[in-house]
This record gives C-alpha cells, structure tokens and sequence, in this order.
C-alpha cells in the first residue's frame, strides 16, 4: 500500500525527527501493508509552530477565498474516491462496497457542507449598538480515533479551516493511510503551507505531546472516555477551549405500536454495520414485554444473514476486548442467540455477530460500550420503564424511536437524554447537530453548530 515516509508539515512532506516507525496492518490477513512515521514531541512542536505561524494569515483571509478552498478540498476528495474507499479496506478491514458508500462517500458531503457554510456564515453581525465578530478560536488539535478514519477527519477540520483556524492532525494509529491521502489532498486543493499539518503517531507520545503543547489553542478529540478525561482535564488545567465527542451506549426503543419487524431488522443492521465500530450505535434494543419474544427471534435471524457480510475488528486488542464483553455477558446470565466469543475464522480479527437475550439494565453488556458487532436485547414493562432503561447510562450520544404514530415517538424522544434520535428509521443528516449528553461527550460537531466550536465573538461597541 501507498504511503508517505514523512510528515505533512508546513506545506510539504519532511522526514520525521523521532526516526521510528509504526507498522500498518490489514486485519483480514494480519499482514504489514504500510510504514508510516511515529512522530515524537519535536515533532509536534514543529507542526505546532508551522500552524501558529500561518494562523495570522488564514484568520484574515476572506471566507469566500476559504470556501473556495474547501470545496477544492471537496473536489480533491472526490477525485480520490475509490483511492480512499481502498485504503480504509485495507487499513480498517471494512468492506468494500461499505467504504465506498460511507467511508469515502460521508466525508466528500461533509467537506462539501463547509465549503457551503464558509461562504454563507454570518461572520459579522450587529447586536442592538454592538457589532460582533466570529474570530477563529487559533491553533486546533485534531486527535482522532480509527473507526470513520476519514469522516472523523473531515468533521474537524473542515470547519476548523472554514472558521479561519489553523490544524494540527494527529489520527489514530491503526490508520493513518487514509489520513496521509486527506494532506495529499489539502495540498492539491492549494490551503497555503502551514494551515493544516499532519502527524502521524501514537497516541501515549504524540497524542499527548499535542494535546499539552502551549501552542494549542483548542483541542479537538474524538475516541475512548478515559483518553478524554485526561485531555479535558490538561486542557482544563490550561485554561483551553476542548471538544470531545467520546463513547455511547444508544438505546433503540421499540414502542408497542411500532412495526416491530421493521424496527428490530433496522435496529440490528445498526449494530451490525462498520462490525460495530459506531460511537452512535443503538446497542441496547428495548422490547416491551408482551412482543419480547418475537422481537429476539427476529433479531435472532437477522444477525445470522450478517454472518460472513461484516468486517473484521480493526485490531487483536480490539478483539480480544469484545471477545471479553462477550464471555462476560455469558457469565453475568445473558443468554447468547446468536454469536458468540469464539472467533469464526483462524485468521483475521473476527467476531460473529452477536445477540444477547435476557439482558438487564445493571449487566456489564448493558452498561458499557463494548465497539464490537454485539446487540443486548431488553425487555421493558411500560413506557415509564422504557425511559428510565434508556436513559440509564452514563452515555447519551444516540437513539432510535419507533412507534406506529411519529407523535407518539417524538413526545418519547423529547424525554430522552441524548444529542439525537432518529424516528422510526429517520435518516443520517450531516448538517445536524452531532454530539452527547452526559458523559458522550462536550460540544457538537457537524453543520453550522460543529462550525461554531471553532469561532469565538468580540463585540465592539458604538
Ligand atoms: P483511544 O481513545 O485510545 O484513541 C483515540 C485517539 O486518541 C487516537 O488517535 C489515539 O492515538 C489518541 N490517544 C491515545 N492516547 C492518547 C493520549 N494519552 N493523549 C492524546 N491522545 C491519545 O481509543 P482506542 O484505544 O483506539 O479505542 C478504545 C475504545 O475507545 C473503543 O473500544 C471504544 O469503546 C472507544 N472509541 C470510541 C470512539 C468514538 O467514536 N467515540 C472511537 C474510537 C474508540
């Protein structure tokens, strides 16, 4: 596979100061396709100066000329399309036809969507005698983490750029192929040199080198909670402005008007997808009593259609981590339906698609977020229940409602304490608001709402 041996920095592509490496593996096959830098603090603090220095200049560039800029980046994406959708497959494992359709195809809309909003935002307003300007909050670094390698990408940087900030990328590890393709495009879209700058790294070193340099002005992360509590807390103790979109733990409520065949094969090809690598996931399934056992037979089924269409997981500690949730539901008295620990193929970090029966509120598997293909099906008793089971995490990122009256599953979700529900079905909409309650997460990204974290207002008087 293609690959950079250096860094994107200041407009072009350097060797890397720390002279190590980091091995990018295919998890179908386990085999090495990639080396890629494992950039160190100095690093970091290069690309830090190189985006400071340039901040000044693109701050003051006109939004229409960084709207022309990103929707060159959209173009430069598009053209990479089935470059993109390869590389994720290959760095990540995903199936193709879903790279192409989600992985290369999501982000192109999004950075679209900013080009959009860059030359439409308001970035001057007139509040009673004041005039208030939206000013570029400065330097941003974007962590990001493997499982929407590019979409996570593109959703921070894209507004960052549009906002008139200047970036620093530091992507996941597990891949950074798709991000190396991301600067190659930046660059062919003509962002001047220092503007965005890319290093590649591991988390523990570069990660939090960039996450403590001064020279940061926000921090932008997207990943586990325990990395975002330490980040919140640095940023905190700093006195920095921090974004973090972290796990989830979705209920999907079925309602008893609802179409539960309906209902039940969406919620479980929602689990399914992307082999569960999904921060939005609806993982707990809640069935009212009377239909709980229809609903498991169907979720049964559905899942075994799954059986050879989901990818593997993105890595063996991964997988050995949903391995572990699995036996776990086993032994704190879950009933499996589908699936199971054992792993169907020799090779490759596969897990079966799995269902869990009988599954309750308090349960391990009911509780945390487990990032694998891995449903939990829970039976309610009435609607007051069904609230208190799913609102009965520490998350709140996602949700489904289904009901036979759209009325009835709006007044359901209103009570609900999660960043989005989606209504018997209800579609991804990139420009919506995307972000938790609780402890999913700080701040929103995506449309003129993720556009807004990266700007900060000074008001002048007359
Ligand atoms: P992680 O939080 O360790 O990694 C996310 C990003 O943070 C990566 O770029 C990583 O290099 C970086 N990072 C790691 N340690 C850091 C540090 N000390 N300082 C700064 N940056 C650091 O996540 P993971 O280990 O890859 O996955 C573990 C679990 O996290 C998953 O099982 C899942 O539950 C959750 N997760 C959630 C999301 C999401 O979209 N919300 C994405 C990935 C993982």
């Amino acid at each position: 596979m293609k690959a950079h041996d250096g860094i994107y920095l200041d407009g072009a592509w350097r060797p890397a100061l720390s002279g190590e490496v980091i091995d990018v593996v295919d998890p179908v096959d386990e085999q090495v396709i990639a080396r890629v830098p494992a950039a160190g603090a100095e690093d970091v603090d290069a690309a830090v100066r190189a985006a400071r220095a340039a901040l000044p200049g693109w701050a003051a560039t006109a939004p229409a000329e960084r709207a022309a800029r990103l929707s060159a980046l959209r173009d430069a994406l598009a053209a990479r399309k089935d470059e993109i959708a390869e590389t994720v497959t290959a760095e990540l494992g995903a199936p193709l036809a879903f790279s192409q359709a989600v992985h290369a195809a999501v982000p192109i809309a999004v950075a679209g969507s900013y080009a959009d909003l860059a030359a439409r935002h308001a970035f001057e307003e007139k509040v009673g005698n004041s005039t208030v300007f939206h000013e570029p909050v400065g330097v941003v670094a974007a962590i990001t983490p493997w499982n929407y390698p590019l979409h996570q990408v593109v959703a921070k940087v894209a507004p960052a750029l549009a906002a008139g900030c200047t970036v620093v990328l530091k992507p996941a590890e597990d891949t950074p192929l798709v991000a190396q393709l991301f600067a190659e495009a930046v660059h062919d879209a003509g962002v001047p040199a220092g503007v965005f700058n890319l290093v590649t790294g591991l988390g523990p070193v570069a990660g939090q080198a960039l996450a403590e340099h001064p020279g940061v002005d926000l921090v932008s992360f997207t990943g586990s909670t325990a990395v975002g509590r330490t980040i919140a807390a640095t940023a905190g103790a700093a006195v920095k402005k921090v974004a973090l979109e972290l796990g989830g733990k979705s209920a999907n409520v079925i309602l008893p008007s609802a179409d539960l065949a309906k209902a039940v094969n969406v919620g479980v090809a929602n689990v399914m997808s992307n082999s569960g690598q999904t921060c939005s996931a609806w993982t707990r399934m809640l069935v009212h009593r009377d239909q709980y056992d229809e609903a498991v037979e169907l979720a049964r089924t559905a899942a075994a259609k799954y059986g050879d269409r989901i990818g593997p997981l993105v890595n063996a500690k991964q997988q050995a981590r949903v391995r572990g949730y699995i036996e776990k539901g086993v032994a704190e008295g879950a009933r499996l339906v589908a699936g199971g620990a054992e792993p169907p193929r020799e090779r490759g970090y596969f897990v079966s698609p799995t269902v869990f029966a009988d599954v309750t509120p308090e349960m391990t598997i009911a509780q945390e977020e487990i990032f694998g293909p891995v449903l939990s099906v829970l039976r309610y008793e009435d609607e007051e229940d069904a609230l208190r089971i799913a609102n009965g995490t520490v998350y709140g990122l996602a949700g489904a409602v289904w009901a036979g009256d759209e009325a009835e599953a709006v007044a359901f979700a209103r009570r609900m304490d999660t960043g989005q529900v989606d209504i018997n079905g209800g579609r991804f909409n990139p420009l919506a608001p995307f972000g938790g309650y609780k402890q999913s997460g700080v701040g929103r990204e995506l449309g003129a709402h993720g556009l807004a974290e990266y700007l900060q207002t000074k008001s002048l008087q007359f």
